[in-house]
């Protein structure tokens, strides 16, 4: 049979985190937390599974979820989004990604790809006869060339994937960030889709800035995210997608035969859990408190480290203290050191090497200590 993705193998992250159970491994590579979801929120789905919620939900989700995703989303943007016509509940953040992304992209169209880049996008845009263009940023970069980005479109770009807070970089997106991606896209009338599954998990004070917060730029995107992040649930894959009515009303037409709906009493548990703001808005000094247990425990390593700014990876390069490709290190430490990681050059479209490496610090804090010392223990 003629393959449809002939460059795509199984993911990197199902590559390494096998690798690390072969090896008994600390995993610090596959992003997901190492601890559990709160007890309230497992008894909430409880409460619904016993109430005899579980059959079909609606195809666009529990009406208690979508409402209480709305009233979350106004609350911080002033922006919102009508319950019943722009929002769509979904199998995670990776449906709602796939289906927007199917929703614009037509055979020929071009669309603007941020790279690193999460690895579900590209395969997603070739399926549908797209042609990503890339935009390729140095894991550890400082600033956005809105010059280089805006030299990028031709007449057949259709559309734009951003992702702020950013896997693998952790780099958050400045309001002037968001500002020129919104004169951009109207002047050249692209769509946007915006995977913000890290929304809660920002650093040093930082915001994030959602396309929610800029109404002409909320009127042209499509908004993903996901619970997985905020609660730590990330097997229970939960996401959801916001766009303007119109945008929404196609999108439907292909979840409604992706999937139909997504897992019934779990909508409940989230719709009634998320009335309570304390239990996503203490997340973020949540994961600083762990990015700062894990920096200062490889402090003194060598490693050339910009503090991630959100989401719960850590970006290192090991250019000072070796040669090696980043590929054959992080296999090497997880079968050697007995950390596993991912190396960065998997973000990318083209074979690069930047000597970088991405931790997941979603651990507990003895587990990010003891991955500390096995690193100490590495033979450069
Ligand atoms: N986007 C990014 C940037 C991610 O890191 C992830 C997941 N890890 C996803 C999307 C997918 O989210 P979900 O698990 O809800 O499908
Ligand atoms: N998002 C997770 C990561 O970046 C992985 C999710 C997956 O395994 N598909 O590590």
């Amino acid at each position: 049979m003629q393959s449809k993705l002939p460059k795509v193998g199984t993911t990197i992250f199902t590559r390494m985190s096998r690798l690390a159970e072969e090896h008994k491994a600390i995993n610090l590579a596959q992003g997901f937390p190492e601890f559990d979801c709160s007890p309230e929120l497992q008894g909430l789905v409880d409460k619904y599974i016993r109430a005899g919620k579980n059959q079909y939900a609606p195809m666009a989700g529990v009406m208690a979820l979508r409402e209480a995703i709305s009233q979350k989303v106004c609350t911080a943007t002033s922006y919102e989004y009508h319950p019943e016509s722009e929002i769509t509940i979904t199998s995670g953040a990776t449906e709602a990604l796939y289906v927007a992304i199917s929703t614009v992209v037509h055979p020929g169209d071009e669309v603007i790809v941020f790279e690193p880049a999460y690895d579900s996008y590209v395969p997603a845009i070739e399926l549908n006869g797209g042609v990503p263009v890339f935009v390729t940023l140095d894991p550890q970069y400082e600033e956005i060339d809105w010059e280089n980005v805006k030299s990028k479109i031709s007449p057949k770009t259709r559309a734009i994937i951003v992702n702020t807070p950013h896997n693998p970089t952790g780099n958050v997106w400045k309001s002037s960030d968001l500002k020129q991606l919104a004169t951009l896209a109207e002047e050249y009338d692209l769509t946007v889709i915006s995977d913000e599954v890290y929304e809660h998990i920002v650093f040093d004070g930082r915001e994030h800035i959602s396309t929610a917060s800029i109404p002409s730029l909320a009127a042209r995107t499509f908004l993903c995210g996901s619970f997985g992040k905020t609660f730590h649930t990330t097997g229970w894959k939960l996401g959801y997608c916001l766009a303007p009515k119109e945008l929404t009303a196609e999108f439907r037409k292909i979840h409604q035969f992706l999937v139909f709906s997504v897992v019934t009493p779990f909508q409940f548990a989230v719709a009634e859990y998320l009335s309570e703001p304390a239990h996503y808005l203490t997340l973020s000094a949540f994961y600083e408190r762990k990015r700062d247990i894990f920096l200062d425990a490889i402090n003194d390593i060598g490693f050339g480290i910009k503090p991630t700014e959100g989401s719960f990876f850590q970006n290192v390069s090991y250019a000072n203290l070796s040669d090696e490709k980043d590929l054959s290190l992080a296999e090497r430490m997880t079968i050697e050191a007995g950390v596993a990681s991912i190396p960065v050059s998997s973000f990318y479209d083209r074979p690069t090497d930047f000597k970088t490496l991405r931790f997941c610090f979603a651990k507990h804090d003895d587990t990010l200590l003891r991955a500390a010392d096995a690193l100490r223990k590495v033979a450069w």
